[in-house]
């Protein structure tokens, strides 16, 4: 069997395409949806990440606004910056590239960013309402990985998913929807013993670990739909997943590609996430 391949370019650019036209309809009602990026220090891979994300804003007439601060900013300068973006009506969606440097306390910025703007999906309030199955805000890339199953068609409903990573930026948010989808849910993680015993029995199995090509195709149960979130830099600059892409593709019915797959979704679904803020802002 080789797997079909699914696409997140593609699929990004027919849902960019509609999301362009509702961020016209909102800012001829004078509610231009406003994103504000928020970048500390001078990591390589987050300039990419946001350079990518104000670009995608500009694409589908999302206003963007990037605040750039040194690596050894006090943390109270960003919070104060923080502050400034929740009071202000241009923006609808305030984004805190991560990782930050050492000296911030991660947990007390994010939950510094109203949680009526978090477009990431990442305060407490929004984790909360999301594990109650009453999401106000999804984190993107978990949220992407959903559009994606959704576009082909695949119900999750008595399935067997596996997750592979806790983290709380996908591990974590994407168990609790596939959970709310009904699927059968099981999460593993570094203490895992046996993770192939676990892969093996997935229906779908979605990989967010950050070890390259460390799910190989004998781990994978044949048919299975398989979700490459990883994103591995290797020695040679190439990028890869966190699943062996060459034997998983002879074993899956449906398998992700990395680049290419997961990582556009992601953008994409921070976009929609910025216009459905603008949408309910509009609204009051
Ligand atoms: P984290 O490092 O926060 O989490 C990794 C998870 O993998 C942890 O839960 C860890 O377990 C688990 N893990 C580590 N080693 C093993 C192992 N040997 N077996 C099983 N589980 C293991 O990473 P993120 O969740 O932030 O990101 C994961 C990957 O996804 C990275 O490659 C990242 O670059 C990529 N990513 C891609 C995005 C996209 O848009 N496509 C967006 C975000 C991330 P434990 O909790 O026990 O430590």
């Amino acid at each position: 069997m080789t797997a079909k391949i699914l696409d997140g370019n593609v699929l990004s650019a027919k849902l960019r395409e509609s999301l362009r036209h509702r961020a016209a309809e909102l800012a001829a009602q004078g509610c231009r949806p406003g994103l504000a990026v928020i970048l500390v220090g001078e990591n390589p891979a987050s300039q990419v990440y946001v350079r990518n994300k104000i670009k995608a804003c500009e694409a589908v007439g999302v206003h963007s606004e990037k605040y750039e601060f040194p690596a050894d900013t006090p943390p109270q300068q960003v919070l104060d910056r923080i502050a400034a973006l929740n009071a202000d009506p241009a923006i609808h969606g305030i984004l805190v590239q991560l990782p930050l440097p050492p000296q911030f306390d991660e947990d007390e910025v994010l939950e510094a960013v109203s949680a009526e703007k978090d477009v990431d999906g990442f305060h407490a309030e929004n984790v909360g309402l999301l594990a109650q199955g009453n999401p106000r805000f999804i984190s993107c890339t978990p949220y992407g990985v959903m559009e994606m199953l959704s576009a082909e068609g695949i119900s999750l409903r008595g399935k067997e998913a596996v997750v592979v990573g806790r983290s709380n930026i996908v591990g974590k948010p994407m168990t609790l929807l596939l959970i709310g989808a009904s699927a059968t849910v099981t999460v593993c993680h570094s203490q895992t013993k046996d993770l192939a015993f676990h892969t093996r029995r997935a229906d779908v199995l979605v990989a967010a670990v950050g070890k390259p090509k460390m799910i190989t195709g004998d781990m994978i149960q044949p048919g299975a739909v398989v979700i490459d979130v990883g994103i591995n830099r290797l020695p040679d600059g190439k990028l890869c997943g966190d699943v062996d892409f060459e034997s998983a593709k002879e074993v899956a019915s449906l398998i992700t590609p990395v680049p290419g797959g997961v990582g556009p979704m992601t953008i994409t679904m921070l976009l929609a996430n910025t216009i459905e803020s603008a949408d309910r802002a509009s609204a009051k």
